[in-house]
């Protein structure tokens, strides 16, 4: 190791990113001898949503070892196949998002292509008869898929719905064994090399002192490091992402849960639905040039599905990111580094993307510009792409019926989006660049979930007869329908594999 090598980690703030960190950090450099320490003040807490996930967060607890049980039952997760999506392309219209595929290719020629033909001639069949997560998802069945399963059932993609706190919790006791320090304390000051302008230590308000090599700002939307002393600057994507307030309550759970989340369109923005073991997470986001606090809190509890088991919590934030995620020593990983809003649910897996990169950069010294233009080049790249799909949402609708839905309808999108839309649209053309996080699955779920596309197809997709052709897609149908009625019901397989304690909420609400 050479003498300015990085020996010592901060990590400032223990939410979920500041714990995903430490325990990624601590595995993968804990033993090249660095020392991590992680410090997080009770007295500002946690934002305390974001309890929807997609399918990588599988691989992330993998590689920390996590057994996937254990990681369930301890935080009171339920499995997701994908998003129920309602009142999106027009009222009274429904659609699912899966994770997976449809279908499968023909010839060579993707699936979707055959599946436009066949609508053309007049076959109704939604995409969801084609998606064994659509099909899963509303039967209210999963089966973990094992390696000896089959093609079929080896389709199946799913991630969790959990407690986030339950989640951090979880992480904070793995991180401590793997040697992580926690220190409790409100970080007052950011210590700077007058020379240098490299972070040199956080002064806690207590006095305490802690030094580092490299900095990870983890504090949130306040993004001490990264904004409060290296101004890296945020570009607003509210002109395409207008939604800017939230409330969140949870309440009592009805039945068992689904495994999937739900999105219902509102007036002036959405709500989520996230079924977990022991309550149900609810929240609005809504534009506050569109709609109120107050009238955003009553529609939210009037439409809960059970008893409100905690107080509204209302937040607030505006959709973009930060120009630079790695200035100086300092990287920044979570809400710190940007938010696009909860929609896809991927702001988890945007802390995810930020901690693999890292690891993958992790600096020889405290100064690596080298590494330091990658990083930002690759990070700028994963939020820009998640932004261009989830403008999707809000500009391929037919909804007129409210202002807000009156200006994302209408609203100019970036010319990246742009493209990419006319080309799902004219013939269900679809390129991913980079490494894109949204796949053809999505943007076609989304599109022609939306009734905006696509109009044609590939005219490679004639090759075949109409009689090869309809065949094929009717044995398709079958053979996942039948897959999915031999699965056992969601909550049957939790009680099998992952039953989580129940919890007495009467001592929880106070
Ligand atoms: C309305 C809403 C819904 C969401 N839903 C989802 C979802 O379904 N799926 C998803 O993937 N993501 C979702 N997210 C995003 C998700 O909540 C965050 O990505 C995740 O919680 C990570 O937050 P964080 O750790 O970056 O910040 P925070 O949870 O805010 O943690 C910040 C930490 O910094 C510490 N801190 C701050 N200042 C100081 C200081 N001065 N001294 C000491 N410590 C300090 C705090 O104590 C805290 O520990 C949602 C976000 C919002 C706003």
């Amino acid at each position: 190791m050479s003498e300015n090598a990085i020996k010592r980690v901060v990590i400032a703030g223990g939410g979920t990113a500041g714990w995903m960190t430490a325990a990624a950090l601590s595995k993968f450099c804990g033993r090249s001898g660095v020392d991590i320490t992680l410090v997080e003040s009770e007295a500002i807490g946690t934002v305390g949503v974001g309890e929807a996930t997609i399918p990588p967060i599988g691989k992330f607890n993998d590689h920390l070892g996590i057994n996937e049980d254990d990681f369930v039952r301890e935080t009171q997760a339920t499995y997701k196949l994908g998003i129920e999506f309602v009142d999106w392309g027009g009222l009274g219209e429904r659609y699912f998002h899966p994770f997976g595929t449809y279908g499968f290719d023909l010839e060579g020629i993707e699936f979707h292509h055959f599946w436009t033909r066949q609508k053309q001639a007049g076959e109704d069949h939604s995409l969801d008869a084609y998606s064994l997560n659509a099909l899963a998802g509303y039967g209210g069945k999963f089966m973990r898929p094992e390696k000896d399963h089959g093609p079929v059932l080896n389709k199946l993609a799913y991630a969790f719905h959990f407690d986030a706190g339950l989640y951090a919790a979880f992480l904070r006791r793995l991180s401590e064994k793997q040697g992580v320090s926690r220190i409790e304390g409100l970080i007052g000051d950011v210590e700077q090399n007058s020379e240098s302008g490299l972070i040199e230590a956080l002064a806690l308000q207590d006095g305490q002192r802690i030094e580092g090599d490299l900095f990870i700002d983890c504090t949130g939307f306040r993004g001490m490091m990264i904004e409060g002393v290296y101004e890296a600057g945020y570009q607003d994507w509210s002109q395409w992402l207008p939604v800017n307030r939230a409330v969140a309550v949870a309440c009592r759970r009805d039945g068992d849960p689904e495994p999937y989340t739900r999105s219902t369109a509102r007036d002036a923005g959405w709500q989520w639905r996230i079924p977990l073991q022991h309550r149900t997470g609810n929240g609005h986001v809504y534009c506050d040039k569109f709609k109120g606090s107050e009238a955003a809190e009553c529609e939210l509890l009037e439409s809960l599905e059970g008893e409100a088991l905690t107080s509204p919590n209302h937040l607030r934030f505006t959709t973009g990111r930060r120009n630079q995620f790695w200035s100086g020593n300092c990287i920044a990983i979570g809400l710190s580094s940007g938010f696009l809003e909860p929609l896809e649910s991927t702001s988890i897996h945007l802390i995810q993307s930020g901690i693999s990169k890292l690891i993958s950069l992790f600096p020889s010294q405290s100064e690596a510009p080298v590494e330091r233009a990658e990083y930002n080049r690759l990070m700028s790249d994963d939020f820009d792409h998640i932004r261009d799909f989830l403008i999707l949402h809000y500009k391929a609708t037919a909804r007129d019926d409210s202002e807000f839905w009156n200006y994302v309808r209408t609203m100019d999108i970036p010319d990246s989006l742009e493209r990419k839309m006319d080309l799902l649209r004219s013939h269900g053309r679809f390129f991913k660049y980079d490494a894109e996080l949204f796949d053809l699955t999505s943007w076609l779920a989304v599109a022609a979930g939306q009734g905006w596309g696509p109009e044609g197809y590939n005219p490679m997709a004639d090759a075949l007869s109409d009689g090869d052709v309809k065949g094929s897609l009717a044995n398709m149908r079958g053979v996942l329908q039948k897959t999915v009625t031999a699965m056992p019901a969601h909550q049957a397989f939790i009680d099998r594999y992952s039953k989580a304690e129940p919890v007495s909420w009467e001592r929880k609400k106070t």
